[in-house]
């Protein structure tokens, strides 16, 4: 059959996992398909998750700016207000023009796009349910990329009007009075920080007795307060015990170190993490085995459990981001033409886009403690830095972390303006194998965030062996 087949891949799912393979296959040569249920490609980064919510964070960051600190910085503009249907419409005028943008990619690029619900029929068939009835693709090579949904709680479920998801959330007609949040993952802070600049009483509740999981712990406490000078309220270690739905309002019930809390809302956002989506890829018929926590098990090439079939992005073990899945989706095709390809996962980048943004890459601390990897650490303050003063965004710090016996960076953290930016020189030096010194050597921009980055690599330079020798 695979000599015979009209495809050498197809990829079921184009987010950006699989639109991402899907080019690159074709870029590459093969006779590409990518089989989509909804009728814009894009995925859930696209149509529901990073770009809708950055464009909202951007738009709120800019009106915060405008009402709070332009008056101290000489401008004065008055009639400042929220018009939250222009503000909707502009970011659905941004996903519509991505989303034109990867069809044109995929039309130029011969990569034939079919529209509908696709399933594993076979080690070389997929069957895609669309408008037309059922129709049989044969294939050299399968690519999963069916992604992920919103995890639900089984005591609070979604009726998406007073219990919502992420996707809800990202499309409130009407600003709630007050907003629960159960989770301080990066939805919680993101589209908490949305709400509250437009106004709404944000009150989060989470398990743990931190927020911003992932991040040192020193980062996550300099975010939250920055976050309550934003009016943003925590209710740390908590856990959610039970709920009550209403007429127009949810009450959670959250016990907090032995006390209970009763916490009323207009509406309530479960932001619990995802789980992966493949209940309409009838794997288990296919003989495709998952792993513990129900994602689909890979080998170091991605390959599933029949070797001709692929699985990539958040249907896979590993954090859920979409340049994670775009990475490993760029290395799928690159496999199946032939070519060497691998992804470094330490040197893959976390940000959550709260203002200020946290960015790490690589070992923290706590890592290098754990690995009994000796370690200079290197911190400068924003503080100190010349263009963060001048645009009024003096908060947060860079630390550089520096592999005692090699020099090289073992990681970069940085909680502060733009770290989303910032942290690409760290991303850039751990792929590359830099030393400290190189980055220490490298000369930015005068007046500029950059210059941070120098000041900490110097520090770390300079500064004593984690392990107290000289
Ligand atoms: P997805 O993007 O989920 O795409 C899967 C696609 O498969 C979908 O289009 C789906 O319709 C399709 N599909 C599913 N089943 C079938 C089937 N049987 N047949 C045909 N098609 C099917 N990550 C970041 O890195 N940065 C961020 O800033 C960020 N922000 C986020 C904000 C929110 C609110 C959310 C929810 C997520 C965010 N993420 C972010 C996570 C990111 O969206 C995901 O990690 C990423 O989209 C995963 O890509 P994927 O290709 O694996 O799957
Ligand atoms: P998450 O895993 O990042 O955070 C979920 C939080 O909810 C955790 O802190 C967890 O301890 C808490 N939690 C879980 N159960 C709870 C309970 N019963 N009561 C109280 N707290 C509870 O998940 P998320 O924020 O929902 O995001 C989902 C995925 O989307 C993540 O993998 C994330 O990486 C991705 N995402 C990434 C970005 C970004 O890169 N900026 C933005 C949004 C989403």
């Amino acid at each position: 059959m695979a000599s015979q087949a009209a495809f050498d891949l197809v990829v079921i799912g184009a987010g950006p996992g699989g639109y991402v393979a899907a080019l690159r296959a074709a870029e590459l040569g093969l006779r590409t398909a990518l089989v989509e249920r909804c009728s814009q490609l894009g995925g859930t980064c696209l149509r529901v998750g990073c770009i809708p919510s950055k464009t909202l964070l951007s738009s709120t960051e800019a009106y915060v700016h405008a009402r709070d600190r332009l008056s101290q910085n000489g401008i004065m503009a008055n009639g400042f207000g929220i018009d939250l249907p222009q503000l909707q419409a502009h970011k659905e005028a941004v996903v519509e023009k991505l989303a034109k943008g990867i069809s044109f990619l995929m039309r130029q690029n011969g990569v034939h796009v079919w529209e509908g619900t696709a399933r594993v029929a076979g080690p070389h068939a997929v069957a895609v349910r669309g408008a037309e009835g059922e129709e049989i693709l044969e294939t050299r090579a399968i690519l999963l990329a069916t992604g992920s949904e919103p995890a639900e709680l089984p005591f609070l479920p979604f009726d998406q009007k007073l219990v919502v998801d992420s996707t809800e959330a990202l499309s409130f007609r009407e600003v709630p009075k007050r907003l629960l949040i159960i989770g301080a993952g990066a939805i919680g802070l993101e589209l908490g920080s949305v709400w509250s600049r437009l106004g709404s009483e944000v009150i989060v509740v989470e398990r743990l007795p931190r927020i911003a999981a992932g991040f040192s712990p020193i980062v996550a406490r300099v975010l939250q307060q920055e976050l309550e000078k934003q009016r943003m309220q925590f209710l740390l270690g908590a856990r959610v015990a039970g709920a009550e739905i209403g007429e127009a309002s949810v009450t959670v019930r959250a016990e907090e170190r032995g006390k209970e809390r009763t916490l009323t809302a207009e509406r309530a956002l479960v932001a619990v993490g995802r789980r992966p989506h493949h209940a309409d890829l009838a794997l288990v018929e296919a003989g495709i085995h998952l792993t513990e926590s129900g994602r689909v098990a890979v080998n170091r090439f991605w390959q599933t459990s029949l070797p001709s079939i692929y699985a990539i992005g958040d249907l896979i073990e590993g954090p859920m981001l979409a340049h994670r899945a775009q990475a490993e989706g760029r290395a799928v095709a690159e496999l199946l033409a032939g070519r060497p390809a691998r992804v470094r996962y330490r040197n893959i980048p976390n940000v959550i886009y709260t203002e200020p943004e946290v960015a790490c890459v690589g070992f923290l601390e706590e890592d290098l403690r754990v690995a009994k990897r000796p370690y200079r650490r290197g911190i400068a303050y924003f503080q100190a830095n010349g263009r963060a003063l001048a645009a009024d965004t003096p908060h947060g710090f860079v630390t550089v972390w520096m592999d005692e016996l090699s020099g090289k960076l073992a990681g970069m953290e940085i909680v502060g303006s733009r770290a989303s930016e910032l942290i690409g020189a760290g991303v850039v030096a751990l792929e590359t194998g830099a030393t400290v010194e190189s980055l220490a050597q490298a000369v930015p921009a005068h007046p500029s965030l950059m210059e941070s980055v120098h000041e900490a690599a110097l520090a770390a330079l300079g500064a004593r062996r984690s392990d107290g020798r000289p």
